[in-house]
């Protein structure tokens, strides 16, 4: 028989990754494809398929090929994909990750279509229309971690229900906290292997002094909390 376990491992620390809606792409930038299109179309045509080659087709060419580009260019810029999960909300640049932790995030609010998360280090911003599952996923994780700070009517937004197949679910990893203070005691954590986290807000602690309750969330602590 087999012998069960004194203390169950803690559960794996989970995050869903979400890419931007490809489909949001503003009515201007798509005219500027069209017609970046329709202009290397046409210099394409003048070039190479007429038997005589229209004087200025070159030209044509390269102003389609510059405006296609460019409106690829605008099309794209600045929406990345996006995490939600244990350790918070997390933008991805490149191979860095951009955090911010439950914990750190101050106020809520939504102006002109856009989910403002005002905190430290740092604020994030999504346009809802390019990320409408993960801002429905933000938001009612948020209300669940951090009721008092999450207070947005997320009915008013028009959101689908989040549901467990959105995103592609992966292990938190990228996780720094060296370097930052214990929210009991205010010190200094030295190294990853000495903190300690809330696993609803992700306040971070060191391993000596956990509270018995998180001091932001109010989560029932101690032994709970967990090891990154
Ligand atoms: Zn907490």
């Amino acid at each position: 028989m087999a012998v069960k376990p004194r203390k169950r491992a803690p559960k794996p620390r989970q995050e869903r990754r979400f890419l931007p809606d490809p489909t949001h792409t503003s009515r201007g930038i798509a005219l500027l494809g069209f017609a970046g299109a329709a202009l290397l179309g046409a210099g394409v045509y003048g070039q190479w398929i007429q038997k005589e080659p229209w004087p200025h087709a070159v030209w044509l060419v390269a102003a389609g090929a510059a405006t296609v580009a460019a409106s690829m260019l605008l099309g794209d810029r600045g929406l990345k994909p996006l995490r939600v999960g244990d350790a918070g909300v997390a933008l991805e640049d490149g191979s860095e990750l951009a955090r911010l932790a439950w914990c750190d995030v101050e106020r809520v609010e939504v102006t002109e279509g856009k989910l403002v998360l005002r905190g430290k280090p740092r604020s994030v911003e999504l346009p809802i229309s390019a990320y409408p599952r993960a801002v429905a996923r933000l938001l009612a994780e948020g209300e669940r971690r951090l009721p008092r700070v999450f207070t947005v009517d997320r009915a008013k937004l028009g959101l689908p229900e989040p549901v467990e197949t959105n995103g592609e679910l992966l292990p938190v990893d990228g996780l720094q906290v060296a370097g930052q203070h214990c929210a009991a005691s205010g010190k200094v954590i030295a190294f990853e292997r000495d903190a300690r986290v809330c696993p609803l807000c992700a306040e971070v602690y060191a391993e000596r002094h956990v509270p018995e309750k998180c001091v932001t969330c109010g989560e029932r602590l101690g032994a709970r909390a967990v090891e990154i």
